[in-house]
């Protein structure tokens, strides 16, 4: 009987935590720069799906064939007769989208340099990065204008989507959604944040950001709010920000967040969850901390530093992951 009980209890368990689970990502590129071999680029899937997005792509097919080699696309159908690397069509038939935060090179490098090898996909961006795409990546001068806009010859492989600030819109063939918030990076030069959506779960995105207190127009405040009954209700499954640096003047931050700034958003993030009782609104929540800008320290050093920074601040009971090249997942 106690053996049926336990067996009970622990299929319960098993299949509550299971239950609870909605997204996948597998880290192409966790970092800030300057190693361009690993900069910002997250796909992310519903759990059981093989339709990914891609968040960023600063670093894309690289980091596909690291992720490939540890073993993170188990499962992922990809035509046994290919005579390509599995990798190329995970990244040919896999990615059903593009979503980027803002057209800086450490979040389009992959997705530029790779472009030859695509297929044709739609790109989701805000109208200020799809300018500059058009007009500064994709222009038949940097490089052949792959995009749906722009200077002639225009191959259109790539469908330029405009997104609407807080307007949310459908990612064709992958059963997501995406609500696009816009960021200061810094002042007037705008990034974006995206609150993706699946079944009722979600996932937020954000790109390079400037702490609301340096700046004039309080943009991280709106996603804030925004996410506030997201988090009374447990469905925030993740919050993807970024930490640059360690500890910074306010002067040197260039539109970035430190850890000293990344626990002053939570904070407030908190209190608007729970007036009350800010110091246990969060508990549990998921912070995949991103965009580190490792100084070329030894092997980890600085990513530790900033770990230990983190969780010396953490008062708040949130769960830091540090996502790293290649990895998979589960939120
Ligand atoms: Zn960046
Ligand atoms: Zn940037």
């Amino acid at each position: 009987m106690g053996k049926i009980l336990w067996f009970l209890s622990f299929y319960l368990c098993v299949s509550i935590s299971f239950a609870d689970e909605a997204f996948q990502v597998v880290v192409l590129g966790s970092g800030g720069g300057p190693k361009e071999s690993d900069v910002s680029g997250y796909l992310a899937a519903p759990i059981h799906s093989q339709d990914f997005i891609a968040l960023d792509a600063g670093s894309l097919l690289s980091g596909i064939y690291i992720a490939h080699q540890k073993g993170s696309f188990e499962g992922i159908e990809v035509d046994p007769n290919s005579p390509f690397h599995p990798a190329v069509d995970i990244f040919r038939h896999h990615i059903q989208a593009y979503l980027l935060s803002h057209a800086h090179l450490d979040h389009v490098l992959g997705l530029v340099i790779n472009s030859t090898e695509d297929l044709p996909k739609p790109i989701f961006g805000i109208d200020v990065v799809i300018d500059f795409l058009r007009d500064y990546l994709f222009n038949g001068k940097i490089w052949p204008n792959f995009g749906s806009e722009g200077n002639s010859p225009c191959f259109s492989q790539y469908q330029y989507c405009r997104l609407v600030p807080e307007k949310k819109i459908a990612i064709p063939n992958t059963g997501m959604f995406v609500e696009p918030f816009l960021l200061s990076h810094p002042k007037e030069y705008l990034s974006t944040a995206f609150l993706v959506e699946s079944n009722d779960s979600y996932l937020v995105y954000f790109g390079d950001t400037a702490p609301d207190c340096l700046e004039a127009k309080k943009r991280m405040d709106v996603i804030w709010k925004r996410l506030v009954p997201l988090a009374l209700e447990k469905k925030l499954k993740g919050i993807f920000l970024e930490c640059s640096y360690l500890d910074k003047p306010d002067t040197e931050l260039f539109g970035h967040l430190d850890a000293k700034h990344m626990m002053q958003e939570l904070h407030y993030f908190a209190s608007l969850v729970d007036e009350v009782h800010p110091e246990t609104a969060l508990q549990g929540v998921k912070i995949l901390v991103t965009h580190i800008k490792d100084p070329l320290l030894k092997e980890g050093l600085f990513k530790q530093a900033i770990a230990e920074e983190l969780q010396r601040c953490n008062d708040l009971g949130v769960i830091f992951i540090f996502p790293s090249q290649g990895e998979r997942i589960v939120l």
